[in-house]
């Protein structure tokens, strides 16, 4: 067993002071149990701890890190803006070299706005589709997240599921009334939803792998069919990319599963570990904008000079050197299959779900395909498979309702190891 001491009292200490202890709740380990490991610092596929433990990381900051911890190219990037300037509430060269690397490597996009954080991209997106489309309504799905925004904490995935929370206190019924809530991969449903009501509603929004309630994958034609009914009832499509953009593809999920929406938010790797969010899309959408158009949005720290260094070098690499994505699908692949014959061996009930650097493991009988498949999961079993993995230097999300990512940095000797760790496990 790892010595935590250091971790442990950081913890005692911090609830006098945090709410929980913790800034955002899902570092909490609630659902797991235990005291939350507090961070010194980290490199490549490492984590270390206060107590000088260190860990293969699977969370990599909840998806930012994807070229792994300090990056050369990255730090460097970063510390040579920080001599010219933290901040100056003006436009700088650096966010129109963003936007155009951005367009570059998703095609659908014609303007991209940045601001600082999955949340705001994805409540500017739904503010942008109602400004559109001068209607109210908006389609969310049971299970996924997009931030804290009133609007979106209806059923949503991510920690509100860890913590099990179904009322959502503090957000005013009037709003929540005009989320209608679907059921990812159920079409016939959204299609019924549509019919009825597709003069009210200004946005669908989803995540098209969900990674909020494990890894969840559109089944064929899913998205197909969003695309078209759209389309078709001037609705706005808008896919959350926050965690899958730039990370299954250069293009992120829309070019990895070739279906193509109307707006586009982003987070996580687009500011590779500084806090960045942005969304864009088609130009007479994305023309309502102020000070373009009457729909409002702005930020203090929108395209701050330090955060677009590390972001734009974090997109850079990624856009010259399309091997990284062969590269983490292939180890991503590794685990599966090796996890896949390890509990198919043992006659054990595990769900396995991967797409690119996403993968998650369920401890139930039926296939995850939606919220309800994927609350089935056995929590005792999680509990136990992620103290058992957090002892032996693996470090993974302290949620069932959480995806794995997969860094860069992760190589054959830390796979080897996790797959050590994981069939090590037993039940
Ligand atoms: N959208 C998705 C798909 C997310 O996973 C998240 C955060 O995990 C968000 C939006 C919100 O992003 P942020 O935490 O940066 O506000």
């Amino acid at each position: 067993m790892n010595n935590n001491s250091k971790s442990i009292e950081a913890f005692r200490l911090a609830q006098n002071h945090i709410p929980g202890g913790v800034n955002s709740p899902v570092r909490a380990f609630q659902q797991v149990g235990g005291t939350p490991l507090f961070m010194s610092h980290a490199k490549g596929a490492y984590l270390y701890d206060l107590d000088g433990n260190s860990y293969i990381d699977y969370i990599n900051s909840w998806g930012p890190m994807i070229l792994g911890h300090g990056h050369a190219e990255v730090v460097k990037a970063v510390q040579s803006q920080a001599q010219q300037a933290f901040s100056f509430g003006a436009p700088t060269c650096a966010e129109v070299d963003m936007a155009a690397l951005i367009k570059k490597m998703v095609p659908n996009i014609d303007l991209i706005r940045m601001v600082s954080s999955g949340t705001e991209a994805c409540m500017s997106a739904v503010r942008l589709a109602r400004g559109f489309t001068k209607k109210n309504k908006i389609i969310k799905f049971e299970g996924h997240y997009h931030g804290h925004a009133d609007s979106f904490l209806k059923k949503a995935g991510s920690g509100l599921a860890t913590l099990g929370i179904q009322q959502e206190g503090g957000v005013p019924k009037c709003v929540a009334d005009d989320t209608l809530i679907a059921t990812f991969n159920n079409i016939e449903q959204i299609e019924k939803i549509i019919e009825q009501q597709h003069t009210e509603i200004a946005c669908i929004i989803l995540e098209p792998v969900a990674g909020n309630m494990g890894c969840v994958l559109p089944q064929k034609n899913f998205l197909e069919r969003i695309r078209t009914l759209c389309t078709q009832h001037n609705i706005v499509f808008i896919m959350d990319e926050v965690m899958t953009g730039f990370r299954l593809a250069r293009g992120g999920a829309q070019e990895k599963l070739n279906v193509w929406a109307d707006l586009v938010t982003y987070g996580k790797v687009i500011g590779g570990g500084m806090p960045v969010g942005a969304f864009g899309g088609r130009k007479d959408i994305m023309s309502c904008i102020a000070p373009l158009g009457n729909v409002y949005q702005a930020g203090t720290l929108s395209g701050n000079p330090i955060a677009m260094a590390a972001g734009y070098t974090t997109l850079s690499i990624l856009n010259n050197t399309p091997s990284i994505y062969q590269q983490l699908e292939r180890a991503t692949q590794q685990l599966k299959n090796a996890f896949e014959i390890h509990f198919k061996t043992k006659q054990k009930e595990v769900q396995i779900n991967q797409c690119g650097s996403m993968i998650s493991l369920h401890f139930c009988t039926q296939p995850v395909t939606n919220f309800s498949t994927a609350s089935a999961g056995n929590n005792e079993t999680f509990k136990q498979f992620f103290h058992h993995c957090l002892a032996h230097g693996v470090y993974l999300p302290p949620s069932p309702f959480e995806t794995w990512f997969i860094s860069a940095a992760i190589q054959d000797a830390e796979i080897k190891k996790t797959i050590d760790v994981v069939t090590a496990f037993h039940w």
